[in-house]
């Protein structure tokens, strides 16, 4: 049973079940049942009936129960690590070092930030008036993401949501929907009220697109791609909810003339093939200065061709395997269509021997030559794939960075502060770092420009887009007649 609905499991209706498979070793981990439409109905009733109460639980109590949640989820960090992994085909160095803490860390963040919820200065703004402002919750939040960090997706869009107030039902990617109910109900063993998180597993195109249409669902929040945060949007315009999508990325990783090379090969090892690449700010589109091109090219093409992938438990594994058979699939073909037009000089071969050929394996590949409009430069790969392209000078690095649809992350590497700086105000992007490429932190926004989306996820930025803000303005004088309606009226 897989549905979390008003604080217990319950079996999904549909009489449909998916296999979540470990895609390292095509074993099957569990077998879920699949909600529908009736379930969103349930679970979307049980968030509106616990929104009044929960909207009116002081901050502070909402806070002491996030609090409880951390310290649950730092006891039981191992046991997410390996379900994640499982899930998903990350090694467990990932999912211990990178994803459990970074959710734990996003969950002691929202603890402190529920209670620094605040209007600005209340205050006279007219002769005979008293404004001030009410930030309150918005009601219930309809909530996708995808498979890529399932956890810590769950927490970028359940903590802020719930911190400030609100109540919520996730539907997180079937393929990986483990860890999202048990992170919801870990949260009701920290003392959360039934009805204020709810998680249907499901499929996108049954539950996901009926939650987003549903008309008693306030707001919705996405995570996943542009394409189907088009249909999100659609969907949440019949009844103007509001709307907040994160979508795909082609992140530009530019390194410029001046820059440390020895240090922009290793920020683009770490930055391109975190999670197997399948991070939507991962650096995608290397932009190098000629002059520093042929060293960066072929220093990075021998660390690729060292890269290890392995399996979940092997501490040696550098990658594992990609989240499934089919994206495997869809990596390789975008790689195989760009030797027709580009050189693959590292990577590029699925493996065929041993246990790494049972899984959705695929090595880390570095292509170079492909013209700036070709697919692998334009469309997201979401893989270990990057591709090199040179330059001449700043204008147009500049300009091919910005030769996307996309705007969600970019990184600049020199040495030159005007250069930083230049690349920092110009490139069209909700996040660009300086020398590195990938860190996110609990205390900063991360969301994108262009067709990356709109709307934050963590920070104090985030927990505000989950509220509303209503101006309250109280007449100080007490006359029958006001000034202002002596002006206007005879
Ligand atoms: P996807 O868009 O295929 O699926 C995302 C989610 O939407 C899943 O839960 C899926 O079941 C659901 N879905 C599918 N069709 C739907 C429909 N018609 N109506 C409602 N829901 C539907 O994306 P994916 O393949 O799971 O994830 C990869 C994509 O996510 C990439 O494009 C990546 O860039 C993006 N992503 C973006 C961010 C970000 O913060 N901007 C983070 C992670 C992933």
């Amino acid at each position: 049973m897989y549905q979390f609905i008003n604080g217990s499991i319950r079996q999904g209706s549909s009489a449909q079940t998916h296999d979540v498979v470990n895609p390292a070793t095509g074993a099957i981990v569990a077998t879920v049942d699949l909600a529908n439409e009736d379930d969103v109905d349930s679970a979307v009733a049980a968030a509106r009936a616990a929104f009044p109460a929960w909207a009116r639980t002081p901050p502070g109590e909402r806070s002491a129960i996030l609090h409880r949640f951390a310290a649950i989820l730092s006891e039981r960090a191992e046991e997410f690590a390996q379900i994640e992994s499982s899930q998903t085909g990350k090694p467990l160095r990932l999912t211990r070092n990178f994803d459990v803490p970074g959710t734990i860390d996003n969950v002691e963040f929202f603890a402190g930030a529920a209670r620094h919820l605040e209007g600005k200065a209340t205050g006279e703004y007219s002769p005979e008036h008293t404004s001030s402002i009410r930030r309150e919750a918005i009601g219930v939040i309809g909530s996708i993401t995808p498979w890529n960090y399932p956890l810590q997706m769950a927490g970028w869009k359940i903590l802020p949501a719930i911190a400030a107030g609100n109540t919520i039902v996730l539907k997180p990617a079937e393929i990986t929907p483990l860890t999202s109910v048990m992170f919801a109900q870990a949260l009701h063993d920290a003392g959360l009220p039934p009805g204020v998180v709810n998680v249907l597993v499901g499929t996108g195109t049954e539950v996901g697109a009926a939650l987003m249409a549903h008309g008693d669902v306030d707001m919705v929040s996405f995570t996943g791609s542009t394409a189907v945060g088009r249909t999100v949007m659609e969907a949440a315009a019949a009844t103007t909810k509001r709307v907040h999508l994160e979508l795909g990325g082609k992140a530009p990783f530019v390194v410029f003339e001046d820059a440390d090379v020895d240090a922009a090969v290793h920020g683009a090892v770490a930055g391109s093939l975190i999670n197997s690449g399948q991070d939507c700010t991962a650096a995608t589109r290397a932009i190098v200065h000629r002059s520093v091109y042929q060293e960066f090219t072929d220093k990075l093409a021998e660390r690729f061709r060292d890269i290890r992938l392995g399996m979940q438990e092997d501490d040696g594994a550098d990658i594992g395997s990609l989240v499934s058979f089919k994206h495997r699939d869809h990596v390789a073909g975008m790689v195989e269509r760009a030797r027709g037009y580009a050189k693959v000089i590292a990577g590029g071969d699925i493996p065929t021997d041993g246990a790494l050929a049972q899984g959705a394996f695929y090595p880390a590949t570095l292509v170079i030559d492909a013209a700036p409009e070709s697919e692998i430069v334009k469309d997201e790969v979401f893989g270990p794939v990057l591709v090199v392209l040179p330059f001449d000078d700043d204008d147009e690095a500049i300009r091919l960075a910005n030769d996307t649809v996309y705007g969600l992350a970019a990184s600049a590497w020199t040495s030159d502060l005007q250069k930083a700086l230049r690349a920092t105000r110009e490139i069209h992007a909700g996040c660009v770092w300086v020398n590195d490429h990938i860190p996110i932190i609990s205390e900063m926004p991360h969301g994108g420009f262009k067709q990356s989306g709109f709307g934050k996820d963590m920070s104090a930025y985030s927990l505000e887009e989950y509220t509303q803000v209503k101006h309250v303005m109280f007449e100080l004088t007490g006359a029958a007649e006001k000034d202002w309606h002596r002006t206007i009226f005879a």
